[in-house]
């Protein structure tokens, strides 16, 4: 009998930060999904780890630490996904930390901005619904909308408000990518180039490509082989691990499934003996 296909989904959120379901429930979803591995990739946040490290133990799958941090890098937004630290390390939680305070100024800021434009969102209010462990963001404001029966959806206060370029555009954070890969590496973690895919800007992703990366997400979310192609050879020709896993979010984005894409089992296992490595070393 042959072995079950290796599937390991290294990029997805949680409640702890913009999707809809508990970490817990990711690890069940994954169990009916046939996935061996997974990584809770939260936005500059590791809070799921607490709740999710003994479930993953006694449900036997194979969490790897993981987090999706959130920079700028000549004014766009790059996202850089984090693996195999030790997610309790003081470094990376502290700068996580700093990213959540972060993250509320500016959710103040873009309610300000969206009040100058005659829609009221009580902050209070908004604040209130927010579980202790979640890290805001702006599909937690466009979901307000959607209640509140200003928006239709999530897509449109996206369009029409929170979008980059649209009136309530607060950009998202002031850390540079090479201060983020800096902080990964002597947090002891593996530095990934989340969904290169999405890069416009041929000259961006050359740029960012000369950075001192371990790693590049080539397979991504629902993209086809032939789309992901030239970014996966780009990535090997650099010598980069080539990483993959859906984004799922859940309610947020239904057209994505836990599990549409996937790391290979042979990467897998470098960036999990990488976390195990971790696991030994005292941090300094
Ligand atoms: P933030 O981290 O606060 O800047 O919000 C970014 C997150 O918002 C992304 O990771 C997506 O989950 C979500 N997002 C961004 N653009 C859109 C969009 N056009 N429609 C729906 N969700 C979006
Ligand atoms: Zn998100
Ligand atoms: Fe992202
Ligand atoms: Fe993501």
């Amino acid at each position: 009998m042959n072995a079950p296909l290796f599937r390991a989904d290294l990029h997805c959120h949680s409640t702890c930060s913009d999707g809809s379901l508990t970490p817990k429930q990711l690890l069940d979803l994954s169990l009916q999904k046939g996935l061996q591995a997974l990584s809770i990739t939260d936005h500059d946040t590791v809070e799921a780890y607490q709740e999710a490290l003994p479930e993953a133990k006694r449900l036997g799958i194979r969490l790897l630490p993981g987090v999706e941090f959130s920079c700028e890098h000549r004014s766009l937004s790059i996202h850089i996904l984090a693996y195999s630290f030790d997610p309790f390390h003081p470094l990376l939680v502290d700068f996580c930390h700093k990213h959540k305070e972060r993250r509320l100024t500016r959710c103040q800021k873009i309610l300000e901005k969206l009040a100058q434009g005659g829609v009221h969102i009580d902050s209070k209010e908004l604040f209130a619904k927010m579980a202790s462990n979640t890290t805001i963001g702006r599909p937690h404001i466009a979901q307000e909308m959607v209640n509140k029966g200003i928006v239709p959806n999530i897509q449109q206060a996206f369009a029409r408000y929170l979008g980059e370029g649209c009136k309530a555009y607060i950009p998202s954070s002031s850390s540079s990518v090479e201060e983020t890969l800096d902080l990964i590496h002597q947090a002891g973690g593996l530095a990934v180039l989340a969904h290169p895919i999405l890069i416009k800007k041929s000259k961006v992703f050359a740029e960012l490509l000369t950075l001192d990366l371990d790693g590049l997400e080539g397979f991504y979310a629902n993209f086809s082989a032939d789309q992901e192609r030239p970014f996966i050879e780009k990535g090997e020709k650099r010598g980069l691990l080539i990483t993959g896993g859906s984004d799922f979010h859940g309610n947020a984005k239904p057209q994505i499934q836990l599990g549409c894409s996937w790391t290979p089992q042979e990467t897998f296992e470098k960036l999990w003996h990488h976390y195990q490595q971790q696991l030994t070393i005292q941090p300094s």
